[in-house]
């Protein structure tokens, strides 16, 4: 690795939110690096995000209640970026093989009972963030199959400190039951000023020259044979691939099964 490569930046940004604006700063590569490569700093963005939200709540007399040991939301499907998946591709296939050829056989038999539950195909032709009676059904089905994500051991997730944003931006208030029966029992779901999964997805969507810019968390394994690069479409310095990220978070604002609390707003980056 030479001193470029090893040189960081700092950049500061402000986006719009709401009726007003969030300021971040944050430490990207001084020299060549691709929007996958930059995740960390995402993740980092959006566990500043969570705190401040819950900081909040904890001032308005609430608190989030996901700690370790409960993995309740973990069988739901999750969308997995196509960045994401390409950093997971990469820290899959450098474990032990015996590491590998385990996961291969959560995900291979975690498939097996989606197909068993005839979901599959449903999975792929639904719009999943469609307000329609349809994508609510399809998620109900899909949770009460109780497939756990192959990540989750012991109800906490193994892959924690990079695990997926959307991951990290399920918060709910209410006890953990709710999420485990969401259909009968209503969840307290923790807005957050921004969902930064959501502009992942519009960059994924872009490339993709597709709705989508993600794929079912459970087809990773299949996704990886496709041997894709995402992040290299998007790539330049540090400060230039986080200006591509930041200048799309107006429009990863479409509306989605989540409720979003947000107007619309500017966004801005030094370049
Ligand atoms: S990646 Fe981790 S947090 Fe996300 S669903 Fe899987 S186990 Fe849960």
């Amino acid at each position: 690795m030479d001193d470029q490569q090893l040189e960081t930046v700092s950049v500061e940004f402000t986006v719009g939110v709401g009726d007003g604006q969030f300021t971040a700063t944050a430490v990207v590569p001084a020299g060549r690096t691709n929007l996958t490569q930059i995740l960390p700093v995402l993740q980092s963005l959006e566990n500043s995000i969570i705190q401040g939200v819950s900081a909040q709540l904890n001032a308005a007399g609430l608190s989030v209640s996901c700690k370790a040991g409960c993995g309740a939301c973990c069988r739901q499907m999750v969308p997995l970026s196509i960045f994401e998946a390409e950093a997971l591709t990469a820290w899959i296939r450098s474990l032990p093989e015996a590491h590998q050829e385990e996961l291969a056989r959560r995900f291979d038999q975690s498939l097996r009972k989606l197909a068993h539950a005839g979901l599959i195909d449903r999975m792929v032709n639904e719009d999943w963030f469609a307000e329609t009676e349809s994508a609510r059904r399809l998620a109900i089905d899909y949770l009460y199959q109780r497939i756990p994500c192959p990540f989750l051991e012991e109800e906490s997730c193994t892959i924690h400190p990079f695990r997926p944003l959307i991951c990290r931006e399920y918060l709910v208030t209410s006890p953990p039951e709710h999420c485990y029966d969401p259909a009968t029992l209503q969840a307290n779901p923790v807005h957050l000023p921004l969902n930064l999964s959501r502009v992942l997805n519009a960059l994924g969507a872009e490339l993709e020259h597709d709705s989508r810019g993600w794929i079912p968390l459970l087809f990773l394994f299949a996704w990886m044979e496709s041997g894709a690069h995402p992040g290299e479409a998007i790539s330049g310095n540090g400060p230039q691939v986080l200006y591509e990220f930041v200048k799309r978070i107006d429009l990863a604002r479409a509306p989605s099964r989540s409720a979003d609390t947000l107007s619309s707003g500017s966004s801005e980056a030094a370049k």
